[in-house]
């Protein structure tokens, strides 16, 4: 396994400084970016998944334009107007019955800013209850206040079996493996955030494209 090839945060500092250099202009323009409270914040998470950023920025627009981005209105408004404003971020029958789902348990007293003070462990186990929200939802919401977790999408994870920096390829144990060797840094979900352009331009499912890659040198699959 690659612990046995030496990775250490030294090698973590190296390749998020590579990272952090190739793409940092572009870092700011996902559409958790554009929340302005915890509210939409976990809304736009859930609107990012399995989709580009630029279908989810529209969505959300679309949302807070369309229905209101407040869970009072979320929650009173019928699902087919939710449905039909997030529509272009794709499985929007599910998205939009999460978003519901949210906006009822707010309703019924869940504090977004509240649950932040709480151990980890029980402020996720709190989000994990509400109906449609999964676990990368909740840590990437997570990673985003500071907290010492990550949050996993498909470029991370498949960077991760490419690095081989995990004793197996479950969820669990590669985000460990990224927090143990990337926990120098204050907020985890700008690594994530940093994966996902890795991924999407440059270490790309079919063809990675080594030879303009940043953290070329460094990179344990060409050790
Ligand atoms: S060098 Fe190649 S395999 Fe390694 S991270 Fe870059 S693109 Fe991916």
């Amino acid at each position: 396994m690659v612990f046995g090839m030496g990775l250490n945060s030294v090698w973590a500092k190296n390749v998020w400084n590579a990272l952090y250099r190739y793409f940092h202009d572009i870092l700011d323009k996902f559409v958790v970016d554009f929340a302005k409270n915890n509210f939409e914040l976990l809304v736009a998470i859930i609107l990012s998944q399995n989709t580009t950023e630029r279908n989810a920025i529209s969505a959300f627009i679309n949302l807070k334009e369309k229905v209101g981005l407040d869970p009072n209105v979320i929650a009173g408004a019928p699902l087919s107007e939710i449905e039909r404003a997030i529509r272009v971020a794709g499985l929007y029958k599910q998205k939009a019955r999460t978003i519901k789902s949210l906006a009822m348990n707010v309703l019924k007293g869940l504090d977004l800013d509240k649950l932040l003070c709480l151990d980890l462990e029980v402020a996720r186990k709190k989000l994990l209850s509400i109906k449609g929200i999964g676990k990368k939802t909740v840590d990437v919401f997570l990673a985003i206040h500071g907290k010492k977790i990550m949050g996993l999408d498909t470029h991370a994870i498949r960077i991760a079996r490419r690095w081989g920096i995990a004793y197996s390829n479950s969820y669990d144990e590669i985000q460990r493996a990224y927090i143990r060797l990337f926990g120098f840094l204050d907020n985890l979900d700008r690594l994530h955030k940093l994966l996902i352009l890795l991924g999407k331009n440059i270490c790309t499912a079919k063809k990675p494209r080594c030879e303009i890659c940043p953290i070329e040198q460094y990179c344990p699959k060409k050790l």
